[in-house]
């Protein structure tokens, strides 16, 4: 097979004047966008690694108008990449470069249908941004208990389609566990309507899950149906130094045996994240005095005096010498000043000159070792290189990143990455396959990973995806060239 079945058969040309103007037809002046200063924005990821081209930016307002759009590419035969928030950290909302393809932006369907408190339900439009909806569920007590740092751009129908994480999942899961329920328009422009939040259902596959984590490549989700949880009563959040990432699980592990639930979050970063995110936060200010090297954001929440119970728990924990510095944040302002530290650590380092992020996955306990053998062992093999990880300790799951020689030239940022840093990638994804790992935790695979899901995957767990994107996608009309694999990807290895 050349092409597989499922993947659009040539490189396409960009669509023809006539063709884009049955959408203009269709979807009017507001949802209808060809203007190239104002699409050239969405055109390129927000780590600048891949730059895309297209001719028209479609902005529907309704499942409606998103059926019409996708029944006339249909028609024509042009391939969509479905947008929400453009945060994608694998390039998986970039058009492709041959212009192909138009961005299907779900910006204007921003409607919350439903905030039922009571059932603990929401029923939002897939371009909600996640900062409203916890806004929205704020105003009735409520809390959509799922947040990262991309939370003011990143939309539901894009954390439904990259089965997106965070720094809840500890307590609450994945986004596969808080979508109850999906709305979606299939390639073929049909209206897929699954938004029932059904306790029981065994009507055969779950297509509500399929299409989470499907990054766009079978269908437009139109809206989602949420979990969402009561308000926590009282949020105690704590900074502590600890002395390496052992010590911050045993810490974990500790918390938890004598507080069930009640640790939400816990962030590891090593100092030198910290570091230079202090430095690039405009009132950036270090938590604690002392520089020890591993920090731990910890969220901790209960129905009644939340910062003496974590206070106790914490100094019982520091006579047992489980810390050697901690900060409990005294007041609203100064935890979002400790989340603004950790929420910015992508900021931080895209801004410190190129690297390569990982965003792995091991078993929880292998963690610790995995994380500090796999920098010492990229380190070794590369001289010059930084490797680090941070992150999601609690989930077994850290972005690990490898970071250029920091003397590196301008001009010579993009030969490391094809050469020293791909080298250095690809030891740290064998590693993790090594280590019974993911390669992709939390981001998805988009472009970024296609070629090493293709070089680290079992030949039946490909065949198993492009089966899949075959049968809803025969055309391969939607977001071409992301998540399934190429032929190319298994001749280039
Ligand atoms: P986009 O980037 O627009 O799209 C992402 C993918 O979903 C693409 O494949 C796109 O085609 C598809 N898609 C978008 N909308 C739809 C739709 N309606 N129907 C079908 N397909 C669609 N991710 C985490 O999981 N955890 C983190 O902690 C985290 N932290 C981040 C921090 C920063 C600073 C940034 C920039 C990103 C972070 N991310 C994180 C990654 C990113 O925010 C998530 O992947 C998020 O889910 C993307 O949402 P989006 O609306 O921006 O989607």
């Amino acid at each position: 097979l050349i092409f597989p079945p499922g993947h659009a058969k040539k490189a396409a040309m960009p669509p023809s004047d006539a063709s884009l103007a049955r959408f203009a037809d269709l979807l009017g002046p507001k949802g209808y966008c060809d203007d190239p200063e104002l699409i050239a924005p969405w055109l390129n990821d927000w780590r600048g690694l891949y730059q895309g081209r297209s001719r028209a930016m479609l902005l529907p307002e309704s499942e409606q108008q998103v059926m019409a759009v996708v029944s006339l590419a249909a028609e024509l035969g042009i391939p969509l990449v479905p947008q929400g928030g453009n945060t994608s950290m694998v390039g998986g909302a970039t058009p492709p470069e041959d212009g192909s393809a138009l961005i299907l932006s779900t910006r204007r369907m921003n409607r919350i249908r439903d905030i039922d408190p009571e059932a603990g339900l929401a029923i939002v439009d897939a371009g909600v941004v996640l900062a409203d909806l916890h806004q929205a569920c704020r105003e009735v007590g409520m809390r959509f208990p799922l947040s990262l740092g991309a939370k003011g751009s990143a939309t539901i129908g894009g954390l439904v389609s990259t089965n997106a994480g965070g720094t809840q999942v500890l307590r609450f899961g994945t986004m596969r566990r808080l979508v109850l329920g999906v709305e979606a328009v299939m390639p073929d422009g049909r209206l897929f309507e699954g938004l029932a939040a059904l306790k029981k259902d065994t009507r055969g596959y779950d297509i509500p899950q399929l299409l989470t984590g499907a990054e766009g490549t079978l269908g437009l989700v139109t809206a989602a149906t949420l979990r969402i949880v009561p308000e926590a009563a009282e949020c105690a959040t704590a900074w502590i130094g600890v002395q390496s990432p052992q010590a911050a699980l045993a810490l974990l592990r500790w918390l938890e045996t004598r507080s069930g639930a009640a640790v939400e979050s816990f962030e590891l970063m090593p100092a030198h994240s910290v570091a230079l995110t202090v430095a690039h936060l405009p009132a950036g200010r270090w938590p604690i005095e002392s520089r020890p090297p591993w920090h731990v954001l910890i969220a901790f929440v209960a129905d009644a005096d939340a910062q003496a119970q974590l206070e106790s728990l914490l100094g019982r924990a520091g006579e047992e010498g489980l810390w050697t510095d901690a900060a409990i944040a005294v007041s609203l302002a100064q935890a979002d000043a400790f989340w603004s530290i950790r929420e910015s650590i992508s900021s931080a380092e895209r801004a410190a000159g190129p690297a390569i992020q990982h965003d792995i996955s091991v078993p929880v306990e292998d963690m610790p070792g995995f994380m500090l053998a796999t920098a010492e062992m990229v380190e070794r093999a590369f001289p010059g290189i930084h490797a680090s990880a941070f992150g999601h300790l609690g989930d077994g799951n850290v972005h690990f990143h490898v970071r250029a020689p920091a003397d590196i030239a301008a001009d010579a940022e993009q030969a490391w990455r094809d050469g020293q840093g791909k080298a250095a990638s690809r030891m740290v994804y064998d590693l993790t396959v090594a280590a019974n790992g993911s390669i992709s935790a939390e981001h998805g695979i988009g472009q970024m990973k296609r070629a090493e899901l293709a070089r680290l995957s079992s030949p039946l767990h490909i065949a198993t995806l492009r089966a899949i994107k075959a049968a809803l996608d025969p055309k391969g009309l939607f977001n071409p060239g992301k998540l399934v694999p190429l032929a190319s990807d298994e001749t280039c290895q």
